[in-house]
């Protein structure tokens, strides 16, 4: 990890607190919240002294900025937006959803140490806390840094939701929503359960949300561990956004609805009656 100087130890903690045993901290000026390239500098140097059996980043938008650098450095492969990671002795191999969900691909790699992006959400399984062992690393300042960022705005957070593409709950709502003050009822469950909002293409085109929350094959792909679809059929480009999600719960009018076909529990009924009771009841429970 790449920190500012004096964070390091608090960085280190934190980690060991996700199950970390060793922590390697380089503590660097050139650290701010636009660069990458600390983070890069000091993976790859971490890298090339641990010599792991393969190198794990989110597949987010940094996590691939940093992987597809850190590959090229390392002369390695890269294993993209991966959604299960084995290993056999020495061989790792990846599984891949692709063209929309309608593949799942095996694919492992034959050179160097493998860099891999995990689709967020998609792995299960966390570590006990431990106390990490904590390895000082000097990174050199990047030649390559040349912008000097005088202030950093962070933009408008319009709410303190998770964010769709990293929350282990989404929930979404489609064109059976029918408003924009409907849509409210989504973003009322959401919050009683902790959940990131989403919705359909349609929902979107309609102007309930933004395009920022759209799911599917022209929005986000996610990989929650808990996806409840409301009033959305389950076409081909939103099953290809959604259909990774651990459980899927499918509440729709229609018992016909193609999201019937991959929800783990479905509810036919009208989301104007059914949503108020699911809030209700998590509501009593909480
Ligand atoms: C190139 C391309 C890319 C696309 N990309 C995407 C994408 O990224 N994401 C995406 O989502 N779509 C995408 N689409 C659009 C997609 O094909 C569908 O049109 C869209 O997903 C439909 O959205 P929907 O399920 O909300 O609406 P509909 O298909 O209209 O379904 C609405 C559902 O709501 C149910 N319903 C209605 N009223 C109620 C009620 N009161 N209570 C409960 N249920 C109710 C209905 O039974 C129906 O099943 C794409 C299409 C194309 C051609």
């Amino acid at each position: 990890v790449a920190t500012r100087p004096g964070d390091g130890a608090a960085t280190a903690t934190e980690l060991g607190r996700l199950g970390a045993s060793t922590v390697y901290v380089a503590e660097s000026s050139d650290v701010n919240e636009v660069l990458v390239e600390p983070a890069l500098a000091a993976l790859h140097q971490a890298t090339r002294e641990v010599k792991p059996a393969a190198v794990l980043l989110a597949h987010s938008l940094d996590g691939r900025d940093i992987a597809g650098r850190l590959a090229v450095r390392l002369d390695a492969s890269l294993l993209g937006d991966v959604i299960d990671v084995a290993r056999d002795g020495d061989q790792i191999s990846t599984v891949h959803s692709v063209l929309g969900g309608a593949f799942t691909v095996v694919a492992s790699a034959n050179r160097g140490i493998p860099v891999i992006t995990v689709r967020q959400g998609a792995l299960e399984g966390s570590l006990a806390s431990a106390e990490p062992k904590r390895v000082s690393m000097t990174i050199a300042p990047s030649a390559s840094v040349r912008v000097v960022i005088d202030e950093v705005v962070p933009a408008a957070v319009a709410s303190d939701r998770p964010a769709l593409r990293s929350a282990t709950k989404v929930v979404s709502g489609g064109r059976g929503m029918g408003s924009v003050s409907n849509f409210a009822l989504i973003e009322q469950l959401a919050d009683q359960l902790g959940a990131a909002v989403g919705a359909s293409r349609a929902a979107v085109d309609a102007g309930y949300v933004p395009h920022t929350s759209q799911v599917g094959q022209t929005g986000v792909t996610i990989s929650p561990q808990l996806y409840v679809a409301v009033g959305i059929s389950g076409a081909i480009q939103h099953l290809a956004g959604m259909q990774t999600a651990k459980t899927i719960v499918a509440i729709n009018k229609d018992p016909s609805a193609p999201i019937f076909e991959i929800a783990d529990f479905g509810v036919v009924g009208d989301a104007f009656a059914v949503v108020p009771q699911l809030i209700n009841a998590l509501a009593a429970r909480s």
